[in-house]
């Protein structure tokens, strides 16, 4: 097999997704590897070996999630269940760009789909002109990114086979990440390849894949037999669009007569980002400042 590149210039840049085609136009192909950012997730969170892998899993999937929309602003997914660990959210801007956190951060077991119990999976888009939409389904495995997968096959009627795979340390926290998404492109004879003794079927595709594969070989591991052509390469990172700005603003939503209550106790306002646990802080003045905004709108 070979490989042509465009894109190479992104070498021992760890977290990187590759988008590919294969020669004959039958499949797509997105790779990634995302060691670091889904680290910096679990340390900004405190997580547990559990929630890291199950956060792990999420990020990954939305990040080879995202591909399939062209002109997405935002893309936010959220998996709902009835266990312990209550919730997996993540989302993903244009660029590479992810946050994500898990209900209960502390969550412990060995079971990912245990933890997180029967419940449902949602996907919200919003687009550049700030319009939403939303799909819901129930969880198909529990286990996220077969979850993700299901609501790409069933909701969006794309047949898809995503996989997360990854290797822990001895305490059970993701050391390296990996994830392949592959599509048959419309038109191609792709579709058989995904059933169950197809060369992509979901065992097949487990037992081809390591964590520890450079996107190239990860690209090379799922059709062997085929040739890929590498369409364009992006770096991916955890980060979050919060700032003390925002927080004012959502802080500013308590109303006069609540941040007034707060002033006069001399009581600061203090907000943590869910989705990166950066912690901020506005001070009784700046709940003054915010008082008078508020006047000033309400007398214009
Ligand atoms: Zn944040």
């Amino acid at each position: 097999m070979g490989l042509s590149l465009r894109a190479g210039m992104m070498e021992g840049v760890k977290d990187r997704l590759l988008r590919a085609i294969t020669s004959d136009g039958c499949y797509r192909i997105v790779v990634c590897r995302t060691d670091r950012l889904v680290a910096d997730a679990s340390r900004r969170h405190a997580c547990s070996p559990l929630a890291a892998r199950a956060l792990a899993r999420a990020l990954t999937a939305t990040a080879l999630f995202a591909t399939t929309d062209k002109g997405y602003y935002r893309i936010g997914v959220q998996w709902m269940g009835r266990g312990p660990l209550r919730s997996i959210h993540t989302d993903a801007r244009p660029g590479g760009i992810l946050r994500g956190y898990v209900g209960d951060p502390s969550s412990e077991g060995a079971d990912i789909a245990k933890a997180l119990g029967g419940g449902l999976i949602a996907v919200i888009r919003q687009d550049q002109a700030g319009t939403f939409t939303q799909g819901t389904l129930p969880l198909s495995s529990g286990n996220v990114d077969e979850d993700l997968e299901g609501y790409l096959c069933r909701s969006e009627q794309i047949p898809s086979r995503l996989r997360v795979v990854m290797d822990c340390d001895a305490e059970g926290r993701p050391e390296q990440v990996a994830g392949v998404l592959v599509q048959p492109l419309p038109g191609g004879a792709g579709e058989a390849l995904l059933g169950d003794r197809g060369g992509l079927s979901r065992e097949l595709l487990a037992r081809s894949l390591r964590a520890d594969q450079a996107p190239e070989e990860l690209l090379e591991q799922v059709l062997p037999s085929e040739q890929v052509n590498i369409l364009s390469e992006e770096p991916l990172a955890f980060s979050c669009a919060c700032n003390q700005d925002r927080v004012e603003r959502g802080v500013a939503m308590l109303g006069r007569d609540e941040l007034l209550e707060m002033i006069a106790e001399g009581q600061s306002a203090e907000v943590r980002c869910d989705f990166c646990g950066e912690d901020y802080v506005v001070p009784v003045e700046g709940l003054c400042k915010l008082v008078d905004e508020l006047e000033e709108s309400r007398g214009n």
